[in-house]
């Protein structure tokens, strides 16, 4: 049996967020914008050094995912207002991020 994480559903919710839903039962929500800036492609990091190439700023507040394609059966290739789609977001740094993004949150007070 295979037991990795992958998604059961995939879907914008509202216009800045996406959701997914995992073959665990767990649900995580994304800020888009977030998920482009997150990106790790060559475009995005430096492969060798894996400095980050865009900055926030160069990122437009309304970004937003146009077209959403399943890359075989391990991550999402996502298309964005600003014409990049050389990114491919694996499920596993999806997932991760979810973990990362939530941690972050509970650091408020
Ligand atoms: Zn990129």
């Amino acid at each position: 049996m295979d037991a990795r994480l992958t998604p059961v559903g995939i879907a914008q919710d509202g216009p800045d967020q996406l959701r997914i839903d995992w073959n665990d039962g767990h649900r995580s929500t994304y800020p888009v914008r977030a998920l482009r800036l997150a990106c790790r492609c060559a475009n995005c990091v430096e492969e060798a050094t894996g400095r980050r190439l865009i900055r926030e700023e160069d990122i437009a507040p309304d970004v937003r995912p146009v077209r959403i394609a399943p890359v075989g059966r391990y991550g999402i290739r996502i298309s964005w207002t600003d014409g990049h789609d050389t990114g491919i977001h694996t499920f596993e740094y999806l997932r991760s991020l979810d973990t990362l993004w939530r941690g972050v949150d509970r650091q408020d007070p």
